[in-house]
């Protein structure tokens, strides 16, 4: 692989990405990057062409690379407007300092399904963590080494980032802002792309590329499964949008409701302080991130339970279990359970409460975290004194919204349901979002005020309940605060 990488970025300067597996059956490669691995393939892009070829193909280790070919005439046709702070100089005069925020752009386009985890030939492949090499040979990095060390690191990846010389001819005069940058890991496929996606423009930090409305959307899809619980995740988001203050903030509220979250975002997400840079003029500082949405939603439903007195309380759809995480260090509930449809979600529901570890003593309270679907009736879901749905009922199919109401009103009928969902009129309030579009891709609707209250009192009023609404979060004197609760009793 390195043979390749540097045998190929010698003599063209466009090789900038390669990718290796030593799979067995490493030919696989081609079916999850949706490319054969006998061709050689060109995608136009606006800026140029990308090439997708392997140097590599065996059954034990096969390599892809993808190549730019930018052109600057077409550069400057396609980018020249409506894009004010696009310094068209260095893309022409030195064409690797562009290259990464190119190439990302190349890889969302040429590796769309690749990147989205899908692959209908080898469907258990894309979800399992493969072998992978990944070499850049030229990879703009501000802060060096040390720097693609920090971003890659936590994400698996063993790092190895070799300062390039400014010209190998003339050693004493340092080192050039590249770095050879080379990482080994184990990583499914697609966490791998995303990874790169998001990294390789933040570590350029360029900020010369354009800030299209979209970029928060972008940033959380690929952010997905990983950039939550990044511990450099402030200093990512901050950079990938060009510290663009109210959509670093948008973006850090999003990443911190992110339902898959690991373990480790538990804790609101901090924005880590990064010191000013003086070569472009200082960075501005980072907003001051007050106590998350997450967390502020975790402290209403925990009042709302102590305030109705219920200590036997259910998570349904506890994701990757943080309100029974709380409940569990809190002496106050005496019995909790979780449920989940989601393999992946109750694992990581599983890890954060050390279920394997735990020492099944009489006064552990956490009595049980299973698999289960909130549209079918479970025994197992009933004798709590309270069940919550937070962030939960978002996600279900309209259609299916009924089942879970009879599910959780009239079966398990515990007497405290609390009900969080986002109210969308607070929407307008999240530069970033598009009018219109939702928080989350999985969510199926986003309700305003009235349409949540309506839709909570014909509840309440069909199974007996009696409902409270409480905002969470800023209430907004004009579009109400970002979550809605629902606090039902009877
Ligand atoms: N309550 C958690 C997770 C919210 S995300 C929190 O606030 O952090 C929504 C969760 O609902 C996801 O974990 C999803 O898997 C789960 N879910 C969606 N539909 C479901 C269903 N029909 N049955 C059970 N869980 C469901």
């Amino acid at each position: 692989m390195d043979v390749v990488g540097s045998r190929w970025s010698a003599r063209l300067v466009g090789v900038l990405l390669t990718i290796t597996t030593t799979l067995s059956q490493a030919t696989d490669l081609g079916f999850l990057l949706h490319k054969h691995p006998g061709r050689v393939q060109a995608f136009e892009q606006s800026f140029g062409t990308a090439h997708v070829f392997y140097p590599d193909a065996d059954e034990s280790h096969c390599t892809a690379a993808l190549l730019l070919d930018v052109d600057p005439v077409k550069l400057v046709r396609t980018r020249g407007r409506g894009t004010p702070d696009f310094s068209l100089g260095q893309y022409v005069n030195d064409r690797p300092y562009a290259a990464s925020s190119l190439l990302a752009s190349a890889m969302a386009n040429v590796f769309r399904t690749a990147m989205r985890g899908r692959c209908d030939q080898r469907p258990e492949l894309a979800e399992t963590p493969i072998p992978l090499e990944v070499v850049l040979p030229a990879l703009p990095c501000r802060g060096g080494p040390r720097q693609a060390e920090r971003f890659f690191a936590p994400l698996g990846w063993d790092v190895s980032a070799v300062p390039v010389p400014l010209d190998p001819e003339f050693g004493d005069w340092g080192d050039s802002r590249y770095v050879t940058l080379t990482l080994t890991g184990t990583l499914r496929l697609a966490d791998a792309l995303n990874q790169l996606y998001v990294l390789l423009p933040v570590l350029d930090d360029a900020k010369h590329y354009w800030m299209a409305p979209d970029e928060v959307d972008k940033l959380i899809r690929a952010g997905e499964g990983w950039l939550a619980t990044h511990p450099d995740r402030g200093t990512i988001t901050r950079r990938y949008l060009a510290n663009r203050r109210g959509l670093v903030r948008t973006a850090l509220g999003r990443l911190a409701d992110a339902e898959d979250a690991t373990d480790e975002a538990l804790d609101p997400v901090q924005v880590e302080e990064e010191p000013p840079a003086a070569e472009d003029g200082g960075e501005q500082s980072p907003p001051e991130e007050q106590v998350s949405l997450a967390e502020r939603r975790l402290q209403a439903v925990v009042q709302a339970l102590r305030d109705e007195d219920a200590r036997r309380v259910i998570d349904l759809g506890c994701g990757s279990g943080k309100l029974l995480s709380r409940l569990a260090q809190d002496d106050f509930f005496n019995e909790i359970s979780g449920t989940d449809v989601s393999h992946r979600a109750l694992s990581h529901a599983w890890r954060r409460l050390r279920w394997d570890q735990r020492p099944r003593s009489a006064n552990d309270r956490v009595k049980d975290v299973f698999q289960g679907a909130l549209t079918y009736t479970d025994e197992r879901f009933r004798d709590y004194e309270a069940a919550v749905l937070m962030e939960v009922i978002e996600h279900i199919d309209p259609p299916r919204l009924s089942a879970v109401e009879r599910v959780v009103f009239e079966h398990a009928k515990p007497r405290v349901v609390v009900v969080t969902t986002p109210n969308s009129e607070h929407n307008v309030r999240y530069e970033g979002l598009a009018p219109g579009a939702m928080r989350h891709p999985d969510h199926r609707f986003e309700w305003t005020r009235a349409e949540f209250r309506a839709w909570a009192d014909r509840v309440a009023g069909a199974h007996g309940y009696r409902v409270r609404h409480v905002p969470v979060g800023d209430d907004d004197p004009e579009v109400g605060a970002p979550t809605q609760m629902g606090v039902f009793t009877r």
